[in-house]
């Protein structure tokens, strides 16, 4: 164990970090349901789903035998010429869980590349309709979309980890934030800061992306249905697509399968990723309208200019389709309820913290923000004694654990959270 910590310390990267003086790592043996054991015989409880994705837990026999019998057949196969049982069942699923405007799918490897995906699509949209001008976006501010070029310029450029590649960056116009808590009552002015960015470049912009409700890494913040009904609208009319990225809110876990479900309304373009394979590998999909890709398809190109090696790839086809039955055939909305209830009573005694600015919960996502960034390491450290896997980011220790916990593991979760807030201060 000493030595591949050793090892790793100096010659592995991970996100996010230094090689000089990397963050601490725990070697992990093996994993299975909510339970993570280190090599050194620690066990933790998950609070993380390894980034959103681990819904059903790790190590589950469903999502194993959906894999196994997938490898038995092949493990990949190209996608230029052949297609495959595995794509064509998970395309089926998506687009009968996602909005009805939405059938086409396009599948790729990861959810950064599912944002270029997007807008990519969304350039060839206009250029197909010889208004090649209108290739600028809209978004907002403390958002995030992950890592690659044209998904770094939509970042939030403070919080948005991306600050160093701003010269480099297309620049994209960004309004304010959303500043309509999910539970407040709606006020027009909540609309100004978009509305007035769209009406003065709309004629130069292909699209506004967000995130649906939760802004994820830029913040963990949620914001009301009521900003993304009037984002609708005012979209519809000034003839900008809607990119809407799911990425991290999909598949049940804000409380309703899509975030967008929130708000009943539908997307030019949807992206998803995270937990579409359980978290078993990785993939991602892009799914848009029938009208996008005639209107592209019968641009100058005749086709979508995009196709990555792994494209569609049985295995991760595979699972992501068991995974998705998985998730159907449990009453998941209540599981969720359940969650958000333990998240909410759990959590609460962190509001009589004085470091503590908010604690806030949705569907089966609970944040305590502090007032002051935490150091990450110590803090893990005490996470990892208490037996729980939290791994905060700058003023933000949240929680995001898989559907099958049970309430007693969520209950060491929340006591260990508000134990280790408490105590610090
Ligand atoms: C994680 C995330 C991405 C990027 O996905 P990767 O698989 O890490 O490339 C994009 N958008 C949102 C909202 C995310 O949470």
């Amino acid at each position: 164990m000493d030595k591949i910590k050793t090892f790793d310390r100096e010659h592995v990267w991970h996100p996010y970090t230094s090689m000089i003086h990397p963050l601490k790592t725990y070697p992990v043996e093996s994993a299975k349901g909510v339970y993570i054991t280190l090599m050194d015989g620690t066990r933790l409880i998950d609070g993380m789903s390894s980034w959103w994705a681990a819904i059903h837990g790790y190590n589950h026999p469903v999502l194993n035998a959906a894999i196994e019998q997938q490898l038995k057949k092949m493990s990949h196969i190209m996608f230029g010429g052949f297609t495959h049982e595995p794509a064509v069942d998970l395309s089926q699923l998506l687009i009968d869980m996602t909005p009805p405007s939405l059938d086409k799918v396009f599948l790729c490897d990861s959810g950064s590349v599912a944002v270029e995906v997007a807008i990519k699509m969304s350039f060839q949209y206009w250029q197909s309709l010889n208004l090649p001008k209108k290739n600028r976006l809209i978004t907002v501010r403390n958002g995030y979309h992950g890592d690659t070029f044209y998904a770094m310029s939509v970042c939030d450029p403070v919080t948005g980890m991306h600050h160093v590649f701003k010269d480099v960056l297309p620049e994209q116009y960004f309004a304010d934030a959303p500043g309509c808590a999910f539970h407040e009552p709606w006020e027009e002015k909540h609309l100004d800061s978009i509305r007035r960015l769209v009406q003065a470049h709309h004629t130069i912009c292909a699209a506004v992306i967000l995130e649906p409700i939760v802004q994820g890494a830029g913040g963990m913040r949620f914001y009301s249905p009521e900003y993304l009904k009037r984002l609708k609208a005012l979209c519809t009319r000034y003839d900008l697509l809607l990119i809407l990225d799911e990425i991290a809110t999909g598949f049940g876990r804000t409380g309703e399968m899509f975030a967008c479900h929130h708000a009943g309304i539908e997307p030019d373009i949807l992206c998803l990723g995270k937990a579409l394979t359980g978290g078993y590998i990785s993939l991602a999909a892009t799914l848009t309208t029938d009208r996008l890709s005639r209107v592209i398809s019968e641009g100058e190109c005749k086709g979508f200019m995009h196709g990555p090696t792994f494209m569609g790839n049985p295995l991760a086809c595979a699972v992501a389709a068991a995974s998705i039955r998985l998730l159907l055939s449990r009453d998941w909305k209540k599981r969720i309820q359940e969650i958000e209830s333990g998240l909410i009573n759990g959590l609460s005694p962190c509001r009589s913290s004085h470091r503590v600015k908010n604690v806030r919960v949705l569907g089966a996502i609970g944040v305590v923000e502090m007032k002051e960034a935490v150091d990450m390491e110590k803090i893990q450290e005490a996470f990892v004694r208490q037996g729980v896997w939290i791994r905060p980011f700058g003023r933000l220790i949240y929680t995001m654990p898989p559907y099958i916990i049970e309430d007693r593991e969520l209950t060491t979760l929340t006591e260990a959270i508000t134990r280790i807030v408490c105590q610090e201060s």
